[in-house]
């Protein structure tokens, strides 16, 4: 197993957030196969920069690309780049410490994205946030916004970023969605779970809950929708508490503007609804909503990776059940699985069904010989060392975790994610190494 990263656990570590313990915990799982004695983990080697796809797959029988979706979809609204609109993807990195987002001091950043200082500056200056968006994601980032610092100690969140968190005094989030209530991409669990953070009221217009003849027709078709519209009736229902912190649900609203001169001040929204071809078209109606933050959280698109068959349309991989689809035929020995196969959907255990899928036709490629082993031990290894790259294995992880457990004890947690990559390769070394 080869990743980019310095650690191992992508998404789990780096997409799932940190007060979703119980989630996180499938790490246990993953780091039982990853002992195993038949797996290798190579982290810190990035395809595509040290090892070009040609060279990788000359150096093994089969490849699995399962890299994801590595970039976040535009509303192509204008005001979309002013200061202070944020993509989801990178709160979701900030907040789970990626060094990606969390530069070692001294490094120059060459990327597009925001980076630590500015989310910290962002959001410790934010009181009125909008996310856009009615997915899990959407609902990850509403949690994590209006959480209070207290609420969110016992997770394993860097340092810095709950020092950032510590700073903050968002007190409202406005939930967009373009569609109605029917319509969500919410699962149940994960929306009742907003419901539960004590000094928050969660507000929702009962008006936006009576159903059109087609939400109704979703709701008796779809056991979600039908949770879904439980929990928004019981909030919609409820007295406000007077709470000092809000999340608020907007339906069949989106944005047609992000307001502001050179920073967000507001959102210029609208009513909508679906026409007779079952697009969200405007229906009149625009307000303003007063805004210094706006997280666009619609969804995520996969990326091409060189030398790695590419579908502009879909951002995926072209295959068949998993194996590779390269100029028109299948690609003997490479195989996809996970977001960067089916898209940017499901939850984490839809990704066990879509590996078992892709790890079938691989075997059943094994056993008709149409993959075969080639005895290419070690090949790997020598190319990586030529070009004088030492990848982190297991033995590295186990003292990066062993550093993240005694820093969270030092504060009474268990554990404090490591963010820069500095301080997570510092933690790899052994006091061999440190003495060699
Ligand atoms: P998602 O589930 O696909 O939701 C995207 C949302 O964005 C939809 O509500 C969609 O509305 C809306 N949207 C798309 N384009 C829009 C536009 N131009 N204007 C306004 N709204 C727009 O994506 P996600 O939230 O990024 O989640 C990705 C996957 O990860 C999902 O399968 C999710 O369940 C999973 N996930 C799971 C968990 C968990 O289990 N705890 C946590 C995080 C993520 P329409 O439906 O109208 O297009």
């Amino acid at each position: 197993m080869i990743d980019r990263l310095p650690v191992p656990f992508g998404l789990v570590r780096y997409g799932v957030a940190p007060d979703h313990e119980s989630i996180r915990s499938i790490r246990n799982t993953l780091e039982r196969t990853l002992e195993k004695s038949c797996v290798r983990f190579y982290g810190d080697v990035s395809i595509g920069v040290d090892l070009s796809i040609a060279e990788l797959r000359e150096s093994v029988d089969a490849v699995i690309y399962a890299y994801g979706a590595g970039t976040d979809r535009r509303l192509g609204i204008p005001g979309e780049q002013l200061w202070g609109s944020i993509a989801a993807a990178e709160l979701v990195a900030w907040y789970c410490g990626n060094p990606d987002v969390h530069p070692d001091a001294g490094q120059f950043s060459t990327s597009d994205h925001l980076m630590a200082a500015d989310i910290d500056e962002l959001i410790t200056s934010s009181q009125h946030a909008v996310v856009v968006g009615v997915g899990n994601v959407a609902l990850d980032i509403a949690r994590i916004l209006i959480k209070s610092v207290d609420q969110l100690t016992d997770t394993d969140m860097a340092a810095q970023v709950l020092d950032s968190l510590s700073r903050k005094s968002i007190t409202d989030v406005h939930v967009l969605g373009r569609r109605g209530p029917a319509y969500t991409a919410f699962t149940t669990k994960e929306l009742r779970e907003m419901g539960q953070i004590p000094g928050v009221d969660l507000v929702v217009d009962p008006a936006d809950l009576e159903l059109d003849s087609s939400s109704q027709a979703v709701v008796q078709q779809n056991k979600v929708a039908a949770r879904n519209m439980v929990v928004f009736q019981d909030w919609a229902g409820r007295p406000l508490s007077g709470a000092s912190k809000r999340i608020s649900f907007h339906f069949w609203t989106r944005p047609t503007m992000i307001m502001g001169s050179d920073q967000v001040t507001g959102v210029e929204i609208e009513r909508t609804m679906i026409n007779s071809e079952g697009y969200v078209v405007g229906a009149g109606g625009r307000q303003t909503l007063a805004a210094d933050l706006v997280v666009r959280s619609v969804g995520y698109r996969g990326l091409p990776l060189v030398g790695v068959p590419f579908d502009e349309n879909t951002g995926r991989v072209p295959h068949a059940e998993g194996r590779v689809i390269r100029d028109g035929g299948f690609s003997p020995g490479e195989y996809v699985t996970g977001w960067i196969k089916r898209g940017p959907t499901g939850v984490i255990g839809t990704n066990k069904s879509d590996a078992v899928e892709t790890v079938t036709s691989l075997l059943a490629d094994v056993h008709d010989g149409a993959v075969q082993a080639h005895g290419r031990s070690g090949k790997l290894d020598r190319l990586l060392a030529e070009r004088g790259i030492r990848p982190l294995g297991m033995t590295a992880w186990h003292r990066i975790n062993a550093a993240e457990i005694e820093l969270g004890a030092k504060h009474g947690r268990l554990r404090t994610t490591l963010a820069h990559r500095k301080e997570l390769l510092a933690a790899a070394k052994s006091d061999a190494d440190n003495l060699a």
